[in-house]
């Protein structure tokens, strides 16, 4: 979601004739877009500051400024610092081009206004060329929940939906200029409303405006993703079988507790759903060891959930207090950190299995791959993810970053798919 803000704030500043370099050392503006949902993020950042401000002592005039979660977050406190130029929150990007102009030595800026409409729709995003052919596409932004652990309601403020025909538009036009995936982005992809478009009208809207072109979508939350979701996922061959399914807990007390508004039955059977509809579909999820009062009890729960799902994937995560939560106000942080790293430990090390068992069933399987390039480890074979979004590596010299590729599942490791190009030719229609 960063990424994709920072390819509006590229847009923005773009038509102020502002250039992007990769040099630091040339840069007259100094920007970092952050995160505040764990607080080993935030220390990073505050790390990247002090970087930032080599730079700005060394040349004076150069400006540092603080976007996203954190600046809406900590506000005037990263300001009081004296090492930080302006502050702007998520929804006030639009105001940089000026917060910048009026910066200088002495006159830090601040906008963190939040908005109820604002949604950059019309806005090209300057994309940041990851891979050349995977973009995102910002479809809503906020949130309405309110997830006891989770400060993203407060940092990115009241979930609002951004307008369809802006939606479709971009996705034309980065099939268009050559994009072959496209990610649509939101905390809740499955409460997208905009007039009466809901989002598998989107996603069937996006996927047949773009027949040439695969779809993925993050994230989908358990308690509102709807079978006419799965419906159009199955009945589109561009449309990825891979769906994030957050689960963060596997207690029913934790869930009640962290106000995730699911329980373990309603998650297991929503999972039941997906292999219905799509019995290759790929899950994975996100998970929280050691939430408050947090029992031996509850994190068994949570062992036995990854094992009863079988997760493909997972990113698994310790509670790390957010200031201003209701969690925070309302219960201590009470599990000890070596019991929380533990009780980590363990979810990972069954995760891994996990994705070993997934990846293992794979084997002599065949699947189109989208090819992004030369593998890191070995520059005569390529990489690419499956529809499944498995990373597949195989021996290859024909093919390049955004073909489409059939390819047979040899072997594996726990995060790889080892392959080599299917038999029946490999240039690939485009199919799940
Ligand atoms: N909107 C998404 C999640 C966005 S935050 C959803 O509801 O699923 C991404 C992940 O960070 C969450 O799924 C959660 O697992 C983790 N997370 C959020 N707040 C956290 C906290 N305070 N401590 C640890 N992990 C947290
Ligand atoms: Fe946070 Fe919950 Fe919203 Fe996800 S749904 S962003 S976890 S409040």
């Amino acid at each position: 979601m960063n990424v994709a803000d920072t390819e509006v704030v590229f847009a923005l500043l773009g038509k102020c004739g502002y250039e992007r370099t990769e040099n630091i050392e040339e840069a007259d503006v100094i920007m970092a877009n952050t995160c505040s949902v764990r607080d080993n993020a935030e220390q990073r950042i505050l790390g990247r500051i002090e970087q930032f401000n080599i730079q700005r002592r060394k040349r004076p005039g150069v400006l540092v400024g603080i976007l996203g979660c954190m600046a809406e977050r900590m506000k005037e406190e990263l300001l009081e610092t004296g090492k930080v130029d302006v502050v702007a929150g998520p929804d006030a990007y639009r105001s940089l081009p000026v917060l910048l102009q009026n910066a200088g030595p002495d006159a830090p800026q601040i906008n963190v206004q939040l908005s109820r409409e604002e949604t950059y729709a019309e806005i090209v995003p300057v994309r940041l060329d990851r891979n050349g052919v995977s973009a995102f596409i910002s479809i809503m932004r906020g949130c309405n929940n309110v997830c006891s652990y989770c400060v993203v309601p407060y940092t990115r403020g009241a979930e609002r939906s951004r307008d369809f025909h802006s939606i479709v538009r971009e996705a034309c036009d980065c099939a268009q200029k050559g994009y072959r995936e496209i990610t649509l982005l939101g905390q809740n992809v499955d409460s997208y409303k905009y007039e009466d478009c809901n989002f598998a009208a989107l996603l069937k809207m996006v996927a047949e405006a773009c027949p040439g072109v695969r779809v993925r979508f993050s994230t989908s939350n358990p308690q509102d993703i709807s079978d006419e979701v799965l419906e159009v996922m199955a009945s589109h061959d561009n449309i990825c079988h891979h769906i994030h399914l957050p689960v963060q807990s596997g207690s029913d007390r934790m869930l009640e507790k962290m106000r995730r508004r699911y329980t373990r039955a309603w998650y297991l059977d929503r999972v039941a759903a997906i292999r219905r509809y799509m019995p290759d579909c790929a899950i994975s999820t996100d998970v929280i060891a050691g939430f408050c009062s947090e029992t031996e009890e509850d994190h068994r729960d949570t062992l036995s959930l990854f094992e009863e799902v079988g997760f493909d994937a997972a990113y698994m995560f310790y509670y790390s207090e957010r200031p201003g939560t209701l969690a925070a106000r309302k219960y201590p942080d009470d599990v000890p950190q070596d019991v929380k790293t533990r009780r980590l430990e363990e979810i990972i090390a069954v995760q891994n299995r996990l994705s070993l068992e997934s990846n293992q069933r794979d084997v002599g399987k065949t699947f189109t791959v989208l090819v992004e390039g030369p593998s890191k480890r070995n520059p005569a074979e390529l990489c690419g993810r499956a529809g499944n979004n498995k990373m597949c590596v195989w021996p290859d010299t024909e093919h390049r970053a955004g073909d489409f590729v059939d390819v047979t599942v040899l072997s594996c490791t726990q995060a790889t798919l080892i392959c080599r190009l299917a038999d029946n030719g490999s240039d690939a229609a485009l199919t799940d």
